[in-house]
């Protein structure tokens, strides 16, 4: 497994493999690689001859109130895990993506506009300008995104089909553990008080989704889920809604693919998840 950290060797690593005939997966990450991460980088293994992982905390998504500086960077223990589960063939950690003359940003729009659009406007321009700057270092066949940051796979696919990007986006579903938390690097931000209240939001989705399914008004589920929420602990909801998951619309006829996406705070903590309603 190499570690590279240039864009000159990744883009000559890439292209070798691709001049002899070998397919290219790319899973972007930032780090502090999990359980959610690990089985991006196995479906990976599984569409591509190689695979690429790269790890890199991007500045330009977190807002100046957010926790960039005390986001967890574990490179050399991530490194290990990667290759304890299975490995991959190169981790890309890039030195140096953003100098001090960069002053060109990719703004999406459409499906990048509601939710996070609103709650953290800045943050899919920095998505969408570092993801596109890590497809022209690794040009690849395949990148992977997880649905847990439903919303971000869809500003991709945006992305990559607006501006022609020759890189097919594939996705794959969110890893839970086992009391239905989704796994996420901002889940060790959590002190144990939190973290046993923190399966609430899987279960108040879930519980939902059951009760529009058995004909409850949308917006009388989502009051009584927000209620609940609210009253065992938690802080802000950003948003608890059931939207359509191409275009993001807020529902008013559910289907099984509506679904409901959430966005709240656990103490200085803010966690996100989604789920369909089947
Ligand atoms: P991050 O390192 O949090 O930026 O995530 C890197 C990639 O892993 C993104 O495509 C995420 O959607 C995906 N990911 C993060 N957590 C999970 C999870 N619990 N299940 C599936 N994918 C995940």
């Amino acid at each position: 497994m190499k570690i590279l950290h240039q864009k000159t060797d990744m883009v000559a690593v890439t292209k070798a493999w691709q001049g002899s005939g070998e397919t290219v997966c790319l899973v972007p990450t930032m780090g502090n690689i999990h359980r959610g991460h690990l089985a991006l980088i196995e479906r990976a293994r599984k569409t591509a001859e190689r695979v690429v992982v790269s790890i890199y905390v991007n500045p330009t998504q977190f807002g100046t109130d957010e926790d960039f500086d005390s986001y967890p960077r574990t490179i050399d223990t991530d490194c290990d895990v990667i290759a304890a589960e299975g490995g991959c063939d190169v981790i890309y950690a890039p030195t140096g993506l953003y100098d001090a003359a960069h002053a060109t940003n990719i703004i999406p729009s459409g499906v990048a506009l509601p939710m996070e659009g609103e709650a953290r406007p800045h943050f899919f321009v920095g998505v969408a300008t570092v993801v596109s700057k890590l497809f022209n270092h690794i040009p690849a066949d395949f990148a992977i995104f997880g649905e847990k940051d439903f919303q971000q796979l869809a500003v991709i696919r945006q992305m990559v089909r607006d501006l022609d990007i020759n890189i097919s986006i594939l996705a794959h579903p969110t890893i839970r553990e086992a009391d239905g938390l989704a796994l996420s690097s901002r889940n060790q931000y959590l002190t144990p008080a939190q973290r046993r209240l923190a399966p609430k939001i899987y279960a108040q989705m879930q519980n939902t989704c059951a009760l529009i399914k058995n004909g409850t008004d949308i917006n009388t589920a989502i009051c009584l889920a927000k209620d609940q929420l609210q009253k065992t602990g938690f802080g802000r909801i950003d948003y608890f809604d059931l939207r359509e998951p191409d275009d993001f619309q807020l529902c008013d006829k559910p289907t099984a693919a509506s679904r409901v996406f959430v966005a709240l705070w656990l103490g200085s903590t803010r966690l996100i998840d989604n789920c369909a309603i089947g």
